[in-house]
């Protein structure tokens, strides 16, 4: 256990969180970085980003993160592997207790935490999350050569999931409970063109359904939700792309949060209730673009150096 001091500690990190610690660095304020649970954040589990800019070719999530983690580190920025699990931002200077059993002692923060994967929330669905049921194309897809799997959703996550699982699986359903996709143009345009793909309109999971022993996968039961009728599907893998939500749980007794979840800021997009305090990428917009998280880092770094 260890106690550390710093004048601007940023948990997480994602580009929210290293952006706003290459701000700092460069102003000359010191910085800490407290990684959280993972480290490089959602980013590292994209297979491939096209709409970073400066980057004419695609690189993977985790290249990205990398890169973005090795120009933090070159700007002096320490980054500690570690998760803060406890805050008081009713005293000053704000204190955070962490997993590793650390102490952080800070004059200002910058909430940097991310957002988590939604689930449908049946209890099939958490009985084989590990055994055929996954929120990661990217992780798990591999696993699936030469298979059929169902991708549920229809944003760009659900697509773009869809699309990924290609590489592998013999056959991809996507099982969405409306008739259109809220998915950008190009990934719908790509969708509709991959012979792999078949979209279920109008349909809800109503069971993950599977084997005791082993734990595996074995299907789905699907209800049409405008003509009530329930059919099944052979798959052996489920992936869930459903949305996200921040994570904000931790800070709920101190900050203002909407209704999603999402932290309350001021008109600068980044200043919270608390003087001192700050949020930045997915903790306080619902866009999970990582250049508007890294825009968001930057702006509150640049508030924080302010207040500092
Ligand atoms: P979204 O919120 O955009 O989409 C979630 C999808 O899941 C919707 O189609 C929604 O249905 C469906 N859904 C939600 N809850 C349920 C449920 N309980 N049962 C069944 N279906 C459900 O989430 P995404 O993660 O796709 O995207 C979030 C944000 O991140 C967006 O702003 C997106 O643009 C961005 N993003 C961008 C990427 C990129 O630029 N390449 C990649 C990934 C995400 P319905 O449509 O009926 O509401």
């Amino acid at each position: 256990m260890a106690e550390y001091r710093a004048d601007l500690l940023i948990m997480g990190s994602g580009p929210a969180g290293y952006t706003a610690g290459i701000y700092a660095a460069r102003a000359g304020i010191d910085a800490l970085v407290v990684a959280g649970s993972q480290k490089g954040g959602q980013l590292t589990l994209s297979s491939e980003v096209e709409n970073y800019p400066g980057f004419v070719r695609p690189l993977s999530g985790y290249q990205l993160m990398e890169q973005m983690q090795e120009q933090a580190k070159l700007q002096g920025v320490h980054t500690i592997d570690d998760e803060i699990t406890e805050v008081d931002f009713f005293d000053y200077p704000f204190v955070c207790n962490s997993t590793g059993g650390n102490c952080y002692i800070s004059k200002s923060i910058i909430i940097a935490t991310g957002a988590s994967v939604k689930w449908l929330g049946l209890a099939s669905e958490q009985k084989y999350i590990g055994h055929g049921v996954s929120s990661c194309a990217t992780c798990d897809g591999f696993f699936y050569r030469g298979k059929e799997v169902a991708v549920i959703g229809g944003g760009n996550s659900a697509l773009e999931e869809a699309l990924y699982l290609t590489n592998f699986v013999d056959k991809v359903y996507v099982v969405h409970r409306r008739h259109s996709f809220r998915a950008e143009h190009v990934l719908k345009q790509r969708l509709y063109q991959n012979r792999k793909i078949t979209v279920l309109w109008d349909s809800e999971v109503e069971e993950v359904l599977g084997t005791d022993k082993p734990l595996e996968v074995t299907g789905l039961k699907i209800h049409h939700v405008k003509t009530d009728k329930v059919r099944y599907l052979d798959v052996s893998g489920v992936f869930v792309a459903i949305g996200h939500h921040p994570n904000t749980e931790l800070f709920r007794r101190y900050l203002k949060l909407d209704s999603g979840g999402y932290i309350v800021t001021k008109s600068d997009g980044c200043s919270t209730d608390i003087r001192g305090i700050f949020a930045a990428g997915d903790v306080c917009n619902p866009y999970r673009q990582a250049v508007i998280a890294a825009a968001c880092g930057a702006k509150a770094a640049l508030e924080a150096i302010k207040f500092l």
